[in-house]
């Protein structure tokens, strides 16, 4: 099982969309996807139809068991969404309580990384969708993944806020074994602006090890996509954002098989 997680500590810049359209084009090609909404404000939980505000179980409930996990919580926990092929271990916003916890002192930071290992022999991948902040929630999924997609919105003043998630993982990759690898995918790139071009030259100078050399452009079927709450490949295989999510997702394979991470 490959676990994966999107995160930024900035808000807006695709993480969700990010981590959905991944999810749809694994579950496309036959994968048995997770999904894993790990942010309080839950707009992945929204996106497939449930509603953060009233679910009485959630990811929270992970949680709630001093660092331990009952054997067949998560898989109960897990709700179905649009597509067949993908589960979701939804959010609810209890989830905002746990971000006040110190992860160490609670031992709350491998909740996620030892719930997914119980879910290891019926699904294929996991993505996890981050929450914009460093706390528990954010520390369980870089623990739990063996991969990080850092979507960046190509703007101005897009560097600071990535700056800031780069150095959040220099202080978690203290705490790994092996440095956590990382990919970073400029988003909502309009080739028309001045601000788009000059954000994605920026990022070629400063992450040039790290970039991901396309990126994804604006494109409206995405919110139409959400507002369906459909999958952007299930809402239109053939937009121009799905295209570049399928190549992007290509290269975060390859990237995965060499660096031999199981
Ligand atoms: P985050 O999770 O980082 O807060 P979202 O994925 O929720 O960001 O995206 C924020 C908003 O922008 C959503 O309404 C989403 O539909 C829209 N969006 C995301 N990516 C694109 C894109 N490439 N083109 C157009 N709209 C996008
Ligand atoms: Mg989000």
């Amino acid at each position: 099982m490959r676990v994966w997680a999107v995160a930024n500590q900035k808000g807006g810049v695709g993480k969700t969309t990010t981590a959905i359209a991944l999810a749809g084009l694994l579950a496309d090609a036959g994968k048995r996807v997770v999904v894993v909404d790990l942010d309080p404000h839950g707009s992945m939980t929204s996106y497939f139809g449930h509603d953060p505000d009233s679910l009485q179980h959630s990811v929270f409930d992970l949680f709630l068991h001093k660092g331990n996990v009952p054997l067949g919580l998560p898989q109960q926990l897990l709700l179905s969404t649009s597509h067949p092929d993908i589960a979701l271990l939804p959010a609810s916003t209890a989830l905002a309580t746990l971000e006040r916890q110190s992860p160490g002192q609670s031992g709350l930071g491998l909740v996620i990384g030892k719930s997914l290992a119980q879910l290891w022999e019926d699904y294929d991948h996991v993505l996890i969708d981050s929450p914009p902040l460093l706390g528990v929630l954010m520390v369980n999924a870089l623990a739990a993944s063996q991969q990080l997609v850092i979507p960046v919105q190509t703007e101005f003043l897009a560097l600071k806020g990535l700056e800031r998630m780069v150095s959040t993982l220099t202080m978690i990759n203290r705490s790994r074994k092996q440095a956590l690898p990382y990919c970073i995918v400029p988003t909502l790139f309009d080739r028309r602006t001045q601000a788009s071009m000059r954000a994605l030259r920026e990022l070629h100078t400063s992450y040039p090890e790290h970039l991901w050399t396309g990126y994804i452009p604006v494109d409206t079927r995405l919110r139409d996509a959400s507002r369906a709450g459909l999958t952007p490949s299930q809402y239109d295989g053939k937009s121009r954002a799905v295209l570049a999510y399928r190549a992007l997702l290509k290269q975060l394979l390859s990237v995965q098989q060499a660096s031999q991470v199981v």
